[in-house]
This record gives C-alpha cells, sequence and structure tokens, in this order.
C-alpha cells in the first residue's frame, strides 16, 4: 500500500457528460449512467464520481439527487487540467465491424488525436456508423482517463484525403511492400498515419500516395499485420518515437 493512495482514486467511477462542466454545476446524467451508478454500481446520494466534457479537464462530482432513471449530480472540483492530446492522425480502412470498433476503442487508449476512416478499391466495410464509433470512443477514454476525445471524421475516399491534405502534416503510409524502419522514420510534428485495407492498396493507390508532397512509406516489419493491428501498430511506434511514451 503506498504512502500516500494517490488522489483521485482510481477506482471512482469515470464518466463523459455531453454538457459543459464547471465549479458548482448541477449535472443531469442519461439513463444508462443512471442506471450504471445506480444499480450495477449501488451508488448512494452523495457518492463521489469524476467527470469530463472533453475539453475543460477532469472533474469530482457527487451525486445530489440520485434515481433508477435519472440522476443528478453536484461538480465540486477540478481534479486535472485537459491533457495535450500528440497531434498525430490515424487514417484507416474500415474492416469487418467488430475489427473497426476494436481500432477505435484502441487507438483511443494509445492517444490518436483524430480518427479518419478512408474508403479505397479495396476497402470491404461499405458503411461506417459514426455514432457508434463516437459512443465506443467515449467509452474507451473513460475507461483510459483520457479527458479530450477524439474527433472521429466523416468516412473519406483516399483521393479526398489526398487532394485535402495539409503537407505541412507528413504522411506516414504504412507499406507492406517496405518502406523506412518506422523507428527510424517518425519525427515531431503534426503526422498522418495511414494504414491500408485489407486486401491492400492497388498500385495506382500506391503510387498516388508515394506521389504525394511530404508522404513517406514506413515498414512495420518483415511480417504481413492485418489491416487493423497494422494500423495500431504504427500509431504505438509513432507514441512511442515521438509521442508522450517518451
Ligand atoms: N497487400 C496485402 C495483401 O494483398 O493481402 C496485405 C495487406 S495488409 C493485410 C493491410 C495493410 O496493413 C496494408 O495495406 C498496409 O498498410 C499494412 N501493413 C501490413 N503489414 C505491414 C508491414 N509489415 N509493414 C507496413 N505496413 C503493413
Amino acid at each position: 500500500m503506498p504512502a500516500t493512495p494517490a488522489w483521485p482514486p482510481r477506482s471512482l467511477p469515470r464518466l463523459y457528460v455531453h454538457s459543459p462542466v464547471s465549479e458548482g454545476a448541477s449535472l443531469e446524467l442519461d439513463g444508462a449512467q443512471a442506471n450504471y451508478l445506480g444499480n450495477v454500481l449501488r451508488l448512494k446520494s452523495g457518492a463521489e464520481l469524476l467527470v469530463f466534457d472533453g475539453s475543460s479537464g477532469e472533474w469530482l462530482a457527487r451525486i445530489s439527487d440520485p434515481g433508477k432513471k435519472r440522476m443528478r449530480i453536484t461538480v465540486e472540483r477540478q481534479t486535472r487540467g485537459p491533457e495535450t492530446i500528440p497531434d498525430v492522425w490515424l487514417a484507416f480502412a474500415p474492416v469487418k465491424r467488430q475489427g473497426t470498433d476494436w481500432l477505435v476503442e484502441k487507438a483511443t487508449e494509445l492517444g490518436a488525436a483524430r480518427l479518419i476512416p478512408v474508403m479505397t478499391d479495396r476497402t470491404v466495410a461499405e458503411r461506417v456508423k459514426l455514432e457508434r464509433l463516437n459512443a465506443i470512443a467515449i467509452e474507451a477514454a473513460e475507461q483510459c482517463g483520457r479527458t479530450v476525445l477524439p474527433q472521429i471524421a466523416e468516412p473519406v475516399r483516399l483521393a479526398r484525403l489526398l487532394e485535402g491534405r495539409d503537407p505541412a502534416r507528413t504522411l506516414y503510409f504504412a507499406d507492406e511492400a517496405g518502406g523506412e524502419r518506422a523507428a527510424d522514420t517518425f519525427v515531431p510534428g503534426p503526422a498522418l498515419l495511414l494504414g491500408g485495407p485489407e486486401g491492400g492498396f492497388t498500385d495506382e493507390e500506391r503510387n498516388r500516395i508515394l506521389a504525394a508532397r511530404n508522404s513517406v512509406a514506413v515498414s512495420l516489419g518483415p511480417r504481413i499485420l492485418r489491416a487493423e493491428t497494422a494500423a495500431l501498430a504504427a500509431l504505438a511506434a509513432w507514441m512511442s518515437a515521438v509521442g508522450d511514451w517518451r
């Protein structure tokens, strides 16, 4: 047992709230949150929890009006300011639903600032449910201690992504056909990591990516990784080389 237990205790429930949080604010939780605190955790009036709204940091709050279907909390004080999220965007080709859900959860935990579903010629998933992906990112942020949520962009065609990209943001293209060693290639600065679909990029797409300004092909090792694994491996490698893991 550490001499002085960490504050706030990691065991406090942690919830994302859609309304702005400030000292003294009285907030109504939604039905699912009320059910979770009231029925699952069986918390009573006066019980503490942590809340965050995605921009103002993390706050200690207390249940002021418990209810099974709706619940009110009162915000007491800020426990942490909003963290600085490394400026890394992850563009990924959506795979089957379970794989995409998993990717969004893990990319949120790993610290991506922005997630961009990219539709390529061989992308299998036709549709991406943003509402669902946002809910998955919120749950992952609640669990991993983030106070700032990743932005999840509207799906975009690869050509549009390349055209609309600011060349000041370095494009790191995960290329199973070979590229620079990721760890030696990542440099500090705004980054866009791009991972391909399960079937890979077409030659035409690959040439277009390689021809883009300030883009570099990176290798993630000698093995062919699944699309979702490759996207997360690139993010982890970037975080370790130039992100906030250093
Ligand atoms: N092109 C292959 C094919 O035809 O089956 C495999 C594609 S791989 C399953 C999916 C994506 O993961 C690739 O487009 C690439 O972006 C990335 N990827 C997989 N292994 C990689 C590696 N060793 N290095 C870099 N990127 C990799």
